[in-house]
């Protein structure tokens, strides 16, 4: 037993960290950027009430085709150009499976989602990163620049974007598509908070993929679900990486009863939590030594004087749970939250206070 297990494993992965969190339990959970409303009672007593009726005994459908075609409806876009999955990292997975391999790039702006780096590097490929503007928007400029030099087959942005809230223009992103021969990826994880998408580009340029999730405005995110938007042909190649069944029936019935239920029921909730954005932004803005940084997203990141870690350790003995993201690129002196209740924020507010005074 003497023997590296290591030794069984592609390099490229054993150099890798795992994409975890530590699990701290605390009554504020602010590091995740999940809805901090509960999923709201009407949606979750129609799921059970539907859900009692199926027969549990049964695969679900192999293709889950009737939730496409309500994805479809909702989105706006052609029911064959949708793909459902287990949360939108299982889309993000299959998308790369299906295109990078050795001798392959993906371009991406960072700091961002470090799953798009994760996958793509189990993959053997390579992953070409162009930094933000140091005020954190995308350097369009750059990305072009890296695109024409490398030609990567997948570049993938955020938007708005994970962890800084920026969103990129949609002039900038058809200058990137037309000057792509690969596919470009726009994860639109948070698009409900920013009141904005690209899904009408995908009439005009075949090469974009729009992706989506469940897991923020849709208050769902213990049930994974989460999609892809694309062009007929590429759903088909990218459906081949995903396994059968891989969204359980389950979580179909609640997606289906969450898209008829968005506007009555979780529209008014993301209306709720842009208020409280706004306030929590300037207010932190006003303590000395902390820094927010504008975002069109339900979470911002805070350039602050004391070392990011002091701050998450003094919330936690608070237990308020924020994120240290000290360790991406360009952020060292940042930590990242989400927008949380009235009351979740009150608090929030007077721990942050605490520090600076
Ligand atoms: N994309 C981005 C930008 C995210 O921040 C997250 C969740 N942190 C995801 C995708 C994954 O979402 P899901 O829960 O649908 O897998």
């Amino acid at each position: 037993m003497t023997k590296d297990l290591k030794l069984f494993f592609k390099p490229e992965v054993t150099a890798l960290r795992a994409y975890s969190l530590e699990p701290h339990e605390t009554s504020i959970k602010i590091n995740q950027n999940e809805n901090p409303w509960e999923t709201p009672e009407k949606i979750k007593k129609a799921t059970l009430r539907q859900f009692e009726n199926y027969r549990w005994s049964r695969y679900p459908p192999f293709i889950s085709s009737d939730l496409e075609e309500r994805l479809a409806a909702f989105a706006g876009w052609k029911p064959n150009g949708v793909l459902a999955g287990n949360g939108s990292n299982e889309l993000i997975q299959a998308l790369l499976m299906v295109t990078i391999a050795a001798g392959k790039s993906v371009l991406i702006s960072e700091p961002t989602f470090t799953l798009y780096r994760q996958v793509a590097t189990i993959l053997g490929g390579e992953v070409l990163s162009v930094r933000m503007t140091p005020d954190f928007l995308y350097d369009v400029g750059a990305i072009i620049e890296s695109i024409e030099e490398h030609k990567p087959s997948v570049v993938i942005l955020c938007s708005p974007n994970n962890p800084t809230g920026t969103r990129i223009p949609d002039d900038a992103l058809r200058r990137i598509l037309t000057s792509s021969s690969g596919l470009v990826v726009i994860d639109e994880a948070y698009h409900e908070f920013s009141e904005h998408t690209v899904v009408p580009l995908l009439e005009e340029f075949d090469n974009l993929i729009v992706l989506r999730t469940f897991s923020k405005a849709m208050a769902l995110a213990a049930l994974r679900v989460g999609y892809l938007l694309g062009q007929p042909q590429s759903v088909i190649e990218i459906r081949k990486a995903l396994l059968p069944y891989n969204l359980n029936l389950f979580s179909q019935t609640a997606a289906g009863v969450a898209l008829d239920s968005y506007d009555g029921e979780l529209r008014p909730l993301v209306g709720r939590i842009l208020i409280e954005r706004d306030r929590l932004f300037t207010e932190i803005g006003q303590l000395q030594g902390f820094s927010p940084i504008p975002t069109t997203a339900n979470f911002m990141i805070v350039c602050s004087e004391l070392e990011p870690k002091v701050v998450f350790d003094h919330l936690l003995k608070r237990d308020i749970l924020i994120r240290d993201v000290s360790r991406y690129p360009m952020l060292d002196k940042y930590f990242r939250l989400s927008v949380g209740t009235p009351d979740e924020n009150d608090r929030l507010l007077e721990g942050l206070k605490e520090l600076v005074s």
